[in-house]
């Protein structure tokens, strides 16, 4: 195993029931520092996998590392590792202070140290004021900061969120975002992060790993998985997305020709795997489409009719069907004012660069 990772997860696998494997060969490499996603679909095996980490289940073959260390075997409680989970209560008999405290207790950490270290956690989560209140006396955000002081409080080399978020409203899941990428920011500790929210996957990690069925599809820094999805999955499941199905027919460079079954011909940048006769997915994000592009060098170009239009103000997304492709395309478009041309049935000519087009192998 690589000395450099502080987790690993090698050729790990995991079923339940001794047939269907649920988690299906992952090797997974997170850094020391890392603020690492695991985000998918439900029932895409992303709490399995973390339940490995933590302790909570076994894998059923493969190795797990932590800091060197092999950990797969070990209790859960004798890992360090920090846990929040979504249904991971506090303890309702226990204060706000107590509940905190209670992993200090568990090491044995005398009195003296055991006040300051919580004073400073409550502090940490803006919670000094509330220290003496009782779990059912706080709303679901104050829940979770406790929730999330009590997993910090004896300084783990590893923390594990699973939804933490996922029961509170827009806003305070967003401000509860902020919290923990701040939190993350100032302690420097690890922290592996499960959710199905894009957004939120998006704007908190440092890199997110796509889980799609039991497979890891692509584990990358954000921005690389919506400019270079490694497959149509992903190029799918991240944001929005043209698919144009077709073959591929002729290849130069870095690039490729693809045929549509409606005989029009797109250039697109290659991919791992493709080939001349290949059957890709040609990914193209709704905001790279030119509206009546003047400019037609280099330009792959397709005709088209508005299908409809959606105002939002400061741009306008439409439909055009045509273009060589089922369904049509979406398109966003700035509003700079031209927005009267575009009535449904108007004829339109769309363009794109080869260079914000991907050629995906289809399976
Ligand atoms: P996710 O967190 O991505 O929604 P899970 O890891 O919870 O996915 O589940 C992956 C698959 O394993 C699902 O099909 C789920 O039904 C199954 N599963 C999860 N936990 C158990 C369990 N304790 N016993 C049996 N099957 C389980
Ligand atoms: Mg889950």
């Amino acid at each position: 195993m690589s000395q450099r990772e502080f987790v690993s997860y090698e050729g790990v696998k995991k079923t339940y029931d001794g047939k269907d494997f649920v988690v299906r060969g992952l090797d997974l490499h997170v850094k020391k520092g890392e603020f690492l996603t695991l985000l998918g679909p439900s029932g895409s095996g992303k709490t399995t996998t973390l339940m490995m980490l933590a302790g909570f289940e076994a894998p059923t073959s493969g190795e797990i590392y932590l800091d060197g260390c092999r950990i797969d075997q070990m209790p859960a409680h004798r890992r360090d590792i920090g846990v929040v989970f979504q249904n991971y209560a506090l303890f309702p008999h226990m204060t706000v202070a107590e509940n905190i405290a209670f992993p200090l207790h568990m090491r044995g950490v005398n009195s003296t140290d055991t006040t300051r270290r919580v004073s400073q956690a409550l502090d940490n989560v803006r919670l000094s004021a509330l220290s003496d209140r009782r779990p059912t006396q706080l709303s679901g955000g104050q829940q979770q900061r406790v929730a999330l002081a009590r997993a910090l409080i004896f300084e783990p080399k590893l923390v594990l969120m699973d939804e933490p978020l996922g029961a509170l409203d827009k806003q305070l899941r967003e401000h509860m975002q902020l919290e923990i990428k701040q939190l993350h920011a100032r302690l420097g500790v690890t922290i592996v992060y499960v959710t199905h929210d894009q957004g939120e996957a998006l704007t908190m990690s440092d890199r997110v790993g796509v889980f799609n069925d039991g497979l890891l599809q692509q584990l990358a820094p954000p921005t690389e998985l919506y400019d270079a999805p490694a497959n149509p999955f992903i190029a799918q499941f991240i944001g929005e997305n043209n698919a144009i199905g077709g073959s591929v027919v002729e290849i130069r460079d870095s690039a490729c020709c693809v045929l549509t079954p409606d005989n029009e011909r797109f250039w697109a940048m290659l991919t791992p795997g493709v080939g001349v006769g290949s059957r890709v997915s040609l990914s193209l994000r709704p905001e790279k489409i030119r509206f009546s592009p003047e400019d037609t060098t280099g330009l792959n170009m397709t005709k088209g009719a508005v299908a409809d239009v959606v105002y939002y103000g400061d741009h306008v997304r439409l439909r055009v069907k045509g273009c060589g492709c089922e369904g049509g395309l979406l398109l966003k478009v700035v509003n700079a004012g031209r927005l009267t041309e575009l009535a449904p049935g108007t004829e339109v000519v769309l363009g794109w660069d080869p260079e914000d087009c991907r050629a995906l192998l289809l399976h």
